[in-house]
C-alpha cells in the first residue's frame, strides 16, 4: 500500500528538516503529491486566481505587453512562467497578447515545471504555442525576459529554525510507527539573524537560488518579473507558516503526507532584498486587490459580465479584502527605466 510505503520512506530519513519532509511529501517520484495529483481546481485541494477568473491572466498579459513596449519592442522576448499549474494563466495571458500581433509574434514561451502530471496538462492546453519546458532556470535562453510566478514561491521547500537562549536550532520532524512529531537539532546553527526568544524563522533555500538566477538573468538580458503569492511585505519572520490543504480544508501538515498540499507564506521583504542586492533598480510591492484594480479589472469585468454575469463575483473574490485581495501580495521588479504599471 502506497501510504504505508511513504511512512517507511519518511522513517528512513527521520529525523529530517522541514525542507526534507516537504521534498519527500511533495516531489518524491513514487509517493510525492506532484506525481500523484492535479492539485488545483474544484476536484483538487485548492483554487488559484487564474482558476477563478480568466481576467487574472488577461490583465497579466497586458502588464507583459506594457513591459515589452517599454523595452523598445524587442523582436524576441522570453515569457517564462514558473509553476504554470494547469496552464490556465498562460492560456488567458496569450489570448490577451493577441491584442498586439507584433507582441504575440515576439513571445517565446518557456515553462518551468517539476510535476509530470501538470506538464502533460500544460502540453494539452498550450502546444499550439510550442512552449519549451525546463526543470530549472539555468537552461533559459539569452533573451530579454518576462518572468511570471503565481503561487510558485509558496510551493517551494523551506527550512525552519527556532530560537532558544539566543541561539538558533533547526526544527526537525521524526517519523516513528507512522506518526510524525516535531523535534529539534541538538546543535545550534549560526544564522545572520538575531535569535529573539520564542522566534521561528523560515529559510527558502531553493527559492533564494531561483531569485538569484532571475536577478542575474534580468541584469544580463533586461526584462521584468511579476511575483504573486500569499504572504507579507513586512520585515521580519512570522513564525511557522507551514500549512496543509486537503480537498479545500485546512489540515495538519502531518496529515496524509503526499496527499495533502503543503505551502508556506511568502516573505516578500526577503524577495525584495535579493533583487536589491543584485542592483535591480525598479522594485514595487502592493496587494493583489490594488494591483488588479490599477490594471483595470473593473472595466474588463463589466465588459465580460454583459454575457457572463458570474464574472462579477469571480473578480470580487480576487480583489476583495475578505477573500484574496489583501492576503495575496504582488511584487514587480524590472530593468532600469522601466516604470511598471499596476503599482
Ligand atoms: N501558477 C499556477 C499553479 C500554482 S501551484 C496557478 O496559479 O494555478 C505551484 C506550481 O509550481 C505547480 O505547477 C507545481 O507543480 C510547480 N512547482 C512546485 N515546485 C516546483 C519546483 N521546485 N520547480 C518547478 N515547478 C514547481
Amino acid at each position: 500500500m502506497i501510504q504505508e510505503d511513504i511512512y517507511t520512506l519518511l522513517e528512513s530519513y527521520s529525523p529530517m528538516g522541514v525542507d526534507e519532509y516537504f521534498r519527500l511529501a511533495m516531489y518524491h517520484q513514487d509517493y510525492g503529491y506532484y506525481h500523484r495529483k492535479i492539485p488545483m481546481g474544484q476536484e483538487g485541494d485548492y483554487v488559484t486566481s487564474p482558476e477563478i477568473s480568466q481576467v487574472f491572466g488577461e490583465l497579466i498579459g497586458l502588464w507583459c505587453l506594457d513591459v515589452w513596449q517599454k523595452l523598445g519592442k524587442p523582436e524576441k522576448i522570453a515569457l517564462v512562467e514558473l509553476g504554470p499549474g494547469r496552464g490556465t494563466l498562460m492560456t488567458d495571458l496569450l489570448r490577451a497578447a493577441q491584442l498586439d500581433h507584433s507582441f504575440a509574434r515576439a513571445l517565446e514561451i518557456h515553462l518551468v515545471e517539476i510535476s509530470p502530471t501538470l506538464r502533460s496538462q500544460q502540453h494539452q492546453r498550450l502546444s499550439t504555442y510550442s512552449p519549451t519546458w525546463h526543470q530549472e532556470l539555468s537552461t533559459l535562453p539569452a533573451l530579454p525576459t518576462l518572468f511570471i510566478a503565481n503561487e510558485f514561491f509558496d510551493a517551494l521547500p523551506h527550512k525552519q529554525y527556532e530560537a532558544q537562549d539566543h541561539l538558533w536550532y533547526e526544527r526537525l520532524i521524526t517519523c516513528e510507527e507512522q506518526t510524525l512529531t516535531w523535534t529539534r537539532a541538538q546543535e545550534p546553527t549560526t544564522l545572520p539573524f538575531q535569535a529573539d526568544p520564542q522566534t521561528i524563522i523560515e529559510i527558502p533555500q531553493e527559492g533564494e537560488i531561483i531569485l538569484n538566477q532571475m536577478s542575474t538573468h534580468l541584469k544580463a538580458h533586461q526584462g521584468a518579473a511579476l511575483i504573486i503569492d500569499y504572504g507579507s511585505h513586512r520585515e521580519g519572520g512570522y513564525g511557522d507558516t507551514l500549512q496543509a490543504l486537503y480537498r479545500h480544508q485546512q489540515c495538519s501538515p502531518f496529515y496524509w503526507p503526499g496527499q495533502s498540499d503543503l505551502t508556506f507564506q511568502v516573505n516578500f521583504h526577503h524577495i525584495k532584498k535579493i533583487f536589491d542586492h543584485h542592483g535591480i533598480p525598479e522594485i514595487h510591492g502592493t496587494t493583489q486587490g490594488d494591483f488588479l484594480q490599477k490594471m483595470g479589472i473593473m472595466e474588463r469585468t463589466n465588459q465580460l459580465a454583459e454575457k457572463h454575469p458570474q464574472a462579477a463575483l469571480a473578480s470580487f473574490r480576487l480583489i476583495s479584502s475578505q477573500h484574496m485581495g489583501q492576503l495575496f501580495k504582488v511584487l514587480g521588479a524590472a530593468s532600469p527605466h522601466i516604470q511598471l504599471i499596476g503599482f
